[in-house]
């Protein structure tokens, strides 16, 4: 077997790529690979409860700095096993030589998985500090994306961003470096969270008129705590609606008020997406997957198969 061919256990699970090709909307939800007992309970239950709503794909995050390695493998691994999902492996390149990355990319073939999303990540520590590449490692998420492809038969999805990556200097690179990591072989991406639709029509206006027509899917992610406004924005560098700022500091004593208007923004937003015929929705669910699956049901979304 190839380094990274996946394993014959679940070589009939579809790829990202073959379900965006069916022409329906795709549905998927994003968790992240938890760091204790507990965690990995909250984390369970919230796939359970996804699960039920037969999603097209979950994906599990890999911890900044590169930091959750074991956990991402283990967890995409055990979802690749023992449910009905159909699990996409984040890797990103922070801190792995070359050899490294060949290493857990066959560990998911080992696990499986024929789906990955490639980013480079942050800087361990301040995500905006300068970056540094691994003396042996690569400096560019197209690179990513090219050793992925030669490892073997994965399908990989790379990272958009409807305001600009905070990295670039002016939007003419931006989507030319965007429209090279599809070019290197990727196959659809998801973007940055937002909170403005006309970012995300604007972002896929600049790639299709620069000639690429690679599925672009949106990141949903619903402010459920006054908290949440300013963490965010410092996060994604997604400006957050001044107007809904405002509405939801007029009732912060009132989280369940807080929490509505968060879900009550983010489904607006959905359904807007969804008539501008968007491939499909991918929300954030932080673990806790309530909040992300109430916006799917006031969307009038059921469970598909
Ligand atoms: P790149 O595509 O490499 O781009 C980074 C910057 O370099 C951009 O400004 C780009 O324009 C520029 N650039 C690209 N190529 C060149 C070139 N050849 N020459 C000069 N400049 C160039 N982080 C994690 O740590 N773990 C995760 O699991 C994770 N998942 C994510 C999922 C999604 C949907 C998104 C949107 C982000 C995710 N991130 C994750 C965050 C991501 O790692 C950071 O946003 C990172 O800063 C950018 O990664 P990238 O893959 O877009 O980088």
């Amino acid at each position: 077997m190839a380094l990274g061919t996946p394993s014959t256990r679940t070589d009939h699970a579809p790829t990202v790529r073959e379900l965006l090709a069916s022409g329906e909307q795709s549905y998927s939800f994003e968790f992240y690979a938890p760091k204790s007992e507990k965690g990995e309970r909250t984390l369970w239950n919230a796939i359970r409860r996804v699960e039920a709503v037969a999603p097209t794909f979950v994906s599990v995050t890999y911890g900044a700095g590169g930091s959750s390695r074991e956990g991402t493998v283990r967890a995409t691994e055990r979802i690749a096993t023992e449910t009905t999902l159909t699990p996409v492996a984040h890797l990103t390149a922070v801190n792995h030589s070359v050899a490294e990355l060949r290493n857990v990319i066959g560990q998911y073939a080992d696990a499986g998985i024929r789906n990955m999303f490639a980013v480079r990540g942050d800087p361990p520590g301040d995500p905006t500090g300068e970056w540094i590449p691994h003396p042996q490692g690569i400096t560019y998420a197209a690179e990513l994306v090219r050793l992925i492809k030669e490892s073997g038969d994965f399908c990989v999805g790379v990272a958009a961003f409807p305001e600009m990556h905070p990295r670039s200097t002016d939007w003419e690179s931006d989507i030319r470096y965007f429209v090279e990591k599809c070019r290197a072989g990727a196959d659809y991406a998801i973007t940055q969270m937002f909170f403005h639709a006309d970012d995300y029509l604007r972002l896929r206006d600049r790639v299709a008129a620069a000639g690429c027509d690679t599925p672009i899917i949106p990141e949903i992610m619903p402010v459920t705590n006054v908290r949440q406004i300013g963490r965010f924005a410092k996060l994604s560098n997604a400006a957050f609606p001044p107007e809904l700022a405002e509405r939801i500091l007029a009732v912060e004593h009132d989280p369940s008020a807080v929490r509505s208007l968060g879900i009550e923004y983010a489904t607006e937003l959905c359904a807007r997406l969804m008539s501008e015929g968007v491939p499909g929705l991918h929300f954030i669910t932080l673990n806790h997957s309530t909040a992300t699956l109430e916006i799917y049901e006031n969307l009038g979304l059921h469970r598909r198969g």
